[in-house]
């Protein structure tokens, strides 16, 4: 467990000393898992239903891609306070994050947060772009779709780290949510990357909010005695083109049921 600028808190009975600044975590490119089938299920044919014409491409774009990743992660564990005349958001390092009545809701039970960035680096992205340069539309859509899935895994894992350490703590966690859905503004991004020192793990953040590469993920996971790792519940989310909806059923499988690298 990271140590740097280490704090105790004290919450009833427990006593935490996990708070600590922004840290890198080690994953491998050869750790991370892009399955298949699952490609296939967000190109929009799942059972496989994908036309024969595109398989090479797949395979070929399955065999190579792990090549074309630079895989950098980190956290940082903050505490937080909620504030009875703002229900709709939670102090974090004593910024208010204004998450709305959905992702506040999942983490109210939290004593700590743990924020997060993820990137698979700019490799996946500039041979995306070659491939549409040269005229290779499906190629590129191949190895866009391979890229966020790459990038998902790899947050997985990063996940599967932080819930490994905070169990060593007695410690559970929650899924994890992210500036830009489940109605959180994405113009929150730029409080999140002020947790974090400028470049963390390579990433800039434009004023737009979009991150640089673009195969970059950021978000929160809640820590606490009373929280829990569950299924996402994006049945009733109006939010119909979300990235996401297809990968968190396996993204929310809890780690007991998966093999961990600690
Ligand atoms: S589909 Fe799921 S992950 Fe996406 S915004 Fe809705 S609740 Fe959040």
């Amino acid at each position: 467990m990271p140590s740097s600028g280490q704090s105790l808190m004290q919450h009833g009975e427990v006593t935490h000393s996990v708070v600590h600044e922004a840290v890198e975590v080690k994953i491998e490119s050869s750790d991370l898992a892009v399955d298949r089938a699952e490609v296939e299920s967000s190109l929009g044919y799942p059972g496989g239903k994908m036309p024969a014409h595109l398989r090479p491409g797949l395979e070929e774009v399955l065999a190579a891609y792990r090549t074309h990743l630079v895989v950098r992660a980190g956290y940082r564990i903050v505490e937080t306070r909620r504030d009875p005349s703002r229900p709709d958001g939670m102090y974090a390092g004593g910024t208010f994050f204004h998450m709305r009545t959905l992702v506040t809701g999942l983490l109210k039970k939290s004593e700590l947060l743990a924020f997060f960035v993820c990137t698979i680096g700019p490799g996946m992205e500039s041979w995306r772009n070659r491939l549409q340069a040269d005229g290779d539309l499906a190629g590129a859509f191949l190895v866009d779709t391979v890229a966020s899935l790459a990038v998902e895994s790899a947050v997985n894992l990063l996940h599967d780290r932080i819930e490994v350490s905070m169990r060593a703590q007695g410690l559970k966690i929650t899924n994890r949510y992210s500036p830009g859905y489940c109605d959180w503004s994405v113009a929150e991004q730029h409080l999140l990357f002020s947790l974090f020192p400028p470049g963390f793990c390579g990433i800039t953040l434009l004023d737009s909010s979009l991150m640089v590469p673009i195969k970059s993920v950021s978000g929160v996971i809640g820590i606490g005695k009373q929280v829990k790792r569950a299924q996402y519940t994006c049945d009733a989310c109006g939010m119909k083109d979300c990235t996401y909806r297809s990968t968190r059923t396996r993204s929310s499988t809890p780690s007991t049921k998966r093999k961990i690298q600690p």
